[in-house]
């Protein structure tokens, strides 16, 4: 079964300015939004005789679509069957190359996701049926919710699951939230790791958290700082959720894992080495008595469907993230949405991932420019906008929610 082609398609998740995702702020840069704007990349794999696997990778599309060309001539000619030998060789061959970020772990796990794809529609079994066979067959998702109305909204659509975030208002937002849904409903809290926030003012977040008896606390500090998570830990009664950022794959998601610094793992399955590294980091997870929460903010829907075919096959799998509306696009650049029931996802059953690329759609929306740009951007120095990623808090009453006289 040779691999004839490596293909990608990058896609704009929305025009400039469409959605709050692609991007209405932030410099602009040839009339295109430079702020939040969002890229899926996808990947498509053909075989001889034709048939072909799609993949997605994420940790910067745009240089990830690159790095997916760069390997292609590596994997041309290669034997698509033989997954874990093709993850290693790419790996090797990435070696100076990103090998331990994001970016890389983007790149090796688009590919990845492809080839479970092609082996499981050669086979004529979905890609969990290939992992050991589904311990489930629908997943709890959680939804985002920042004020009881839209937690109600969420309820009434069978979610009882809810994130909110950053560290502003926090404290006081899940009191409403738990106050509106009541002890049944499941929250977790995500304050994204700020670099200005430090060990004490994580401590003093997660303690005024601790009465609302979260199901995680995600990222209380950046991802650099390993020692402080310990000290978080060691602190605070709460669980404590981390990996989007740190899991590129096994050896980078070990660390939480093994020094017992976190009680949920997020490796996002567009980042994270594809399948293959996946269910190695969930396994090592198994093993701590640490569960999978899989970060999904920035993916589309191709690795949407890798998350729910790993998560069903795992016995430590605790829930999904789900966007409900990002864009109006998300299913449209595909063939297949994934169905909810009652507020959970339900493992499909086609052949492969169960998704395929829609190419008319996808040829619509071309890639623009793909970097988190501040709104502010004076860069003056002495102020709140001198974004130097480690300084001291600017205006820190402010972030805290105390407003100064
Ligand atoms: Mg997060």
């Amino acid at each position: 079964m040779k691999i004839e082609a490596v293909e990608t398609f990058l896609v704009h998740a929305g025009a400039p300015g469409e959605t709050a995702w692609s991007g209405n702020t932030g410099t602009k840069a040839g009339g295109m939004s430079m702020g939040t704007t969002r890229h899926w990349l996808f990947v498509r794999v053909t075989v001889e005789g034709g048939l072909t696997g799609v993949g997605e990778g994420s940790g910067w599309p745009r240089v990830v679509e690159t790095a997916v060309n760069d390997l292609a001539p590596l994997l041309i000619g290669q034997d698509a069957r033989h997954i874990e030998k093709l993850w290693g060789m790419m790996h090797l061959a990435t070696m100076s190359h990103g090998q331990v970020g994001t970016v890389g772990g983007g790149a090796v796990g688009a590919v990845d996701m492809a080839l479970w794809d092609i082996k499981g529609k050669a086979l004529g079994v979905p890609v969990h049926e290939l992992l050991g066979g589904k311990v489930r067959d629908s997943l709890p998702a959680y939804a985002h919710a920042s004020t009881p109305e839209k937690a109600r909204k969420a309820w009434d659509m069978g979610y009882r699951a809810f994130k909110s975030g950053n560290v502003k208002g926090t404290v006081e937002k899940v009191a409403a939230l738990r106050k509106e849904l009541g002890p049944q409903a499941d929250l977790m809290v995500d304050l994204h790791g700020p670099p200005w926030l430090t060990v004490g003012d994580a401590i003093a977040m997660g303690r005024a958290l601790e009465p609302f008896d979260l199901m995680f606390l995600e990222e209380p500090l950046p991802p650099e700082n390993l020692e402080g998570y310990g000290r978080v830990r060691d602190a605070v009664a709460l669980p404590l959720a981390a990996g989007e950022r740190h899991s590129s794959n096994l050896w980078s998601a070990a660390p939480l894992i093994q020094r017992g610094l976190i009680d949920v793992v997020q490796p996002d399955s567009g980042r994270c080495g594809g399948i293959t590294q996946f269910r190695k980091i969930a396994a090592l997870a198994e093993s701590h008595f640490v569960q999978v929460a899989p970060h999904a903010g920035t993916l589309g829907p191709v690795a949407e469907f890798a998350a729910l075919h790993s998560m069903s096959a795992i016995p430590n799998a605790m829930v999904l993230e789900k966007f409900a509306t990002d864009w109006e696009g998300r299913y449209q650049v595909v063939t297949q949405e994934p169905q909810m029931k009652d507020g959970r996802m339900v493992v499909p059953d086609a052949p492969g991932l169960g998704v395929d690329l829609n190419l008319d759609e996808v040829r619509k929306y071309p890639g623009g420019h793909n970097a988190s740009i501040p709104n502010t951007v004076s860069y003056a120095d002495g102020t709140q906008e001198e974004y130097v990623y480690v300084q001291p808090r600017w205006q820190r009453t402010t972030a805290f929610g105390h407003e100064r006289d």
